[in-house]
C-alpha cells in the first residue's frame, strides 16, 4: 500500500501563529479564551495543561483577566465588553480574516450594502457581521440572496467557505444588482488545501481526512473526497481501524487547517504498521 501525505498537511500559517503566541503568553499567567481556540481537542488539551481556561460566557471571566481573541476574530460588542472591563487582550486574529474586517468596515462607511457568503453560525462570518452595523446579509447558498434597495452592492466571503458554492452565490447576486464589487477574500491557502484534497481523491482508492469533527474547513474537505474516493474523517490516529485498508493499494492523508502535522505523522504511523504487517 502506497501513502501520500499532503503537502498541506499540518497548521494553516494563521493557527500556525496563533498557537506559537498563545503559548509564549502562557509562560507568564493563565489566559482566557471564550470558546476552544481551535477545532482541535488534542491542542486545547495541550493548552489547558499549560494554563488556559476555556470560558462559555463572558460572565464566566473575571474582570481584567488577560484574554485571547481567536483566529476568527470576534464580534465588535465582546471586543468591546472586553475592553470596558480592562482585559488584557492578546488579539489572534488571523491577518487575513483581519483584511476582510477593514474591508467590511470600509464598505459600510461608504455605503455599500454587503453580502456575506459563509456560514451564518460560524464564529468568523459573526464576527464580519458585526462590523457593518447591519447593513448586511449572510448568504449560505444561492438560494437565500435577496434582493435589496441599496444601488450600490459588495460581496465578500468567509475565508474557509467553498470556492465553488461562492461562485454559485456571486452569479445570484449579480443577476439580482446593478453594481455589485465583489471581494474574493477566501484564503488561498485554503483553497490550495481543497485542491489538493481533489487532485488526491483522484489518484487514491481512499481518503483519510484528519481533523476536529466540528472544524468547518475539515468537512470541507471530507465533503469534497468523498464525492470522488471512498474516505473517512477522523480526529486522531487511535480511531483508524485497520479493515478499512483491506485490498487498498494507495491511500492518501490530509487534514484541516487545525490540525498539528504530528498528529498526521501518528496516522502515518498507524497506517504504515498495516501496510507493513500485509508484507
Ligand atoms: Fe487564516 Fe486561512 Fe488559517 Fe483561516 S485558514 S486561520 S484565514 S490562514
Amino acid at each position: 500500500m502506497v501513502i501520500i501525505v499532503a503537502d498541506t498537511a499540518g497548521f494553516c500559517s494563521g493557527v500556525k501563529r496563533a498557537i506559537q503566541q498563545v503559548q509564549e503568553d502562557l509562560q507568564k499567567r493563565e489566559v482566557f479564551c471564550l470558546g476552544e481556540i481551535i477545532h482541535n481537542h488534542s491542542v486545547v488539551e495541550h493548552l489547558r495543561d499549560l494554563g488556559m481556561i476555556t470560558a462559555d460566557s463572558m460572565s464566566d471571566i473575571p474582570d481584567q483577566s488577560r484574554f485571547v481573541v481567536r483566529t476568527h476574530g470576534l464580534p465588535k460588542d465582546v471586543i468591546k465588553q472586553a475592553g470596558e472591563r480592562n482585559f488584557h487582550i492578546l488579539d489572534l486574529t488571523c491577518p487575513k480574516v483581519k483584511k476582510i474586517h477593514h474591508l467590511v468596515v470600509d464598505l459600510t462607511d461608504k455605503g455599500y450594502f454587503i453580502y456575506i457568503a459563509g456560514n451564518p453560525d460560524h464564529p468568523e462570518v459573526q464576527a464580519i457581521f458585526s462590523l457593518t452595523r447591519g447593513n448586511a446579509m449572510v448568504v449560505k447558498d444561492p438560494e437565500s440572496v435577496r434582493k435589496v434597495p441599496n444601488s450600490r452592492t459588495a460581496v465578500v466571503v468567509q475565508t474557509t467557505f467553498n470556492p465553488e458554492k461562492f461562485l454559485l452565490i456571486v452569479d445570484e447576486i449579480i443577476l439580482q444588482n446593478k453594481e455589485t464589487r465583489i471581494f474574493n477574500t477566501l484564503c488561498e491557502e485554503t483553497i490550495k488545501r481543497q485542491q489538493e484534497a481533489k487532485r488526491l481523491s483522484g489518484i487514491v482508492d481512499l481518503m483519510v481526512i484528519v481533523g476536529g469533527k466540528n472544524s468547518s474547513n475539515t468537512k470541507t474537505l471530507y465533503n469534497i473526497t468523498q464525492k470522488r474516493v471512498r474516505s473517512v474523517h477522523i480526529e486522531s490516529a487511535p480511531e483508524l481501524e485497520e479493515h478499512w485498508f483491506v485490498d487498498v493499494r494507495k491511500v492518501g492523508i490530509i487534514s484541516g487547517a487545525s490540525t498539528p502535522v504530528e498528529e498526521v505523522r501518528r496516522v502515518n504511523e498507524v497506517i504504515s504498521g498495516y501496510r507493513a504487517k500485509a508484507i
